[in-house]
């Protein structure tokens, strides 16, 4: 093995066991707090204030599991790439769709659902457990282990078809455009998360799980009256069949332009009263009103640019170096694919503070917009603590770990916020007042 290449594995083993120490330190600090600060029991006893009380035992196990799962997971997304190249399986597996056929463009294809097939079986031991026997371990499914298989293999073809009809387009543009396609992928990477983001409520989703309007006429019409408070027009709220597979909550708003829609799990509409679900919903309006998911992808799109950017230079430096030793000496050879992908991985490792971030700035937007438009804190507190406790959810988790996973804040954070954000109560204006049509 070339000097630089194994320097740089060295270096990489080195980082990643202090950012795994990194890890465990602050969860273990994290947990000491929560014993010594949190009260035992919640105490609505103050009308309208809610707080959040010390975590079952259960929540610390499932967090302590949840951790060392995404670290096995992590070091996954880089060792798995990496033992497709030293190995030779990824020149191999090209040189075997080559001999399957003529075209370029098929031989692409070929090897690259061979590729995400040994992948999957790769991943197999640990989605079983994190998606199946964690999940009943801690009574957060409902699933049967073929429902949950029927699922994954259904999900991996639903994958599998759709990257395989585009996989060769970024191997085209590299091969034309060798110092350039950073710039173009990135680009292209705009329309065409668009279109996904367009069909993926109509075509994909259904896939999976029934959409239909709210059952709960009641319900129903309390919803169109807070949609008519706003500018929103012929916005669909949906509610999914998910309590066949968990008994989580959640809701989300997806789509662009007339595939916009908020979608509600009806475990949501199940276990929230009345109050709590229009908070809910009046959260995903504020998505909604302020464009959140097109502002997502063109966020994205640019900064994939930057992430490719270092892509291309990391992997032709890695490249030259190798010497041909891995079985291909071009980026745009389909065999450089799991060359690219460890790239892609370090890069989201460095990168995802700063994308979750951003997410968490638009999600307490949100839901500052939901507390505008409801003016119910109560019952937007209250929702929280009782979709987060449902799924077993820390208050706070360790700081490393809420930079690295944590798209939403923690619990307590939105609590809190719910709690203090009155800002009619001094008098003073709102921050989103020009979608709201009626004070
Ligand atoms: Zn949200």
């Amino acid at each position: 093995m070339n000097k630089e290449i194994r320097k740089s594995i060295l270096i990489f083993l080195a980082v990643f066991a202090v950012f795994v120490f990194a890890v465990i330190i602050s969860e273990s600090i994290n947990n000491t707090n929560i014993i010594n600060t949190y009260p035992d029991k919640v105490s609505i006893a103050v009308p309208d204030i809610v707080s959040v009380s010390k975590p079952s035992q259960e929540a610390f196990d499932f967090q302590k599991s949840k951790v060392a799962t995404w670290l096995i997971r992590l070091f996954l997304g880089f060792a798995v790439p990496a033992f497709f190249l030293f190995s030779k399986l990824s020149a191999g597996l090209r040189d075997w769709a080559s001999c399957r056929t003529k075209r370029w463009v098929s031989m692409v294809i070929l090897y690259f659902i061979l590729y995400s097939l040994i992948e999957t079986l790769i991943y197999l031991p640990l989605d079983v457990y994190t998606g199946f026997f964690r999940m009943h371990r801690y009574g957060l499914s409902n699933q049967t282990l073929t429902q949950w298989a029927v699922e994954l293999i259904k999900s991996f073809a639903v994958n599998t078809v759709i990257t395989a009809v585009v996989i060769w387009v970024p191997f085209l543009i590299i091969r034309k455009s060798p110092k350039r396609w950073w710039l173009y992928l990135g680009l292209v990477s705009i329309p065409y998360l668009m279109i996904g983001s367009y069909v993926q409520p109509v075509v994909i989703d259904p896939i999976f799980n029934e959409y239909k309007q709210v059952e709960d006429t009641q319900l129903s019409s309390k919803i169109d009256n807070l949609l008519a408070k706003t500018d929103i027009e012929n916005c669909q709220v949906l509610q999914v069949d998910k309590s066949k597979e968990t008994n989580q909550m959640n809701a989300f708003m997806t789509g662009v332009f007339n595939t916009k829609r908020i979608v509600l799990w009806d475990t949501t509409i199940n276990y929230l009263n009345t109050d709590e679900i229009l908070g809910v919903v009046a959260h995903e309006m504020g998505h909604y009103l302020m464009g959140h998911v097109w502002k997502s992808i063109v966020f994205g799109g640019f900064s994939s640019i930057l992430v490719l950017y270092l892509v291309y230079r990391l992997s032709n430096r890695f490249l030259a170096k190798s010497n041909g030793s891995w079985g291909f000496g071009k980026l745009s050879d389909i065999a450089a694919l799991p060359l690219i992908m460890l790239m892609i991985n370090v890069m989201l490792f460095i990168t995802s503070p700063v994308i979750n971030a951003y997410s968490r700035n638009i999600e307490t937007e949100a839901d500052r917009f939901e507390i505008e438009l409801t003016k119910n804190n109560f019952a937007t507190a209250t929702a929280t603590v009782k979709m987060h406790q449902q799924s077993l959810a820390m208050p706070e988790p360790g700081y490393v770990y809420m930079l690295w996973n944590y798209d939403h804040p923690t619990y307590k954070f939105r609590v809190d916020f719910a709690n203090e954000y009155r800002p009619w109560e001094n008098g003073e204006p709102l921050k989103y007042q020009k979608y709201i049509k009626f004070k």
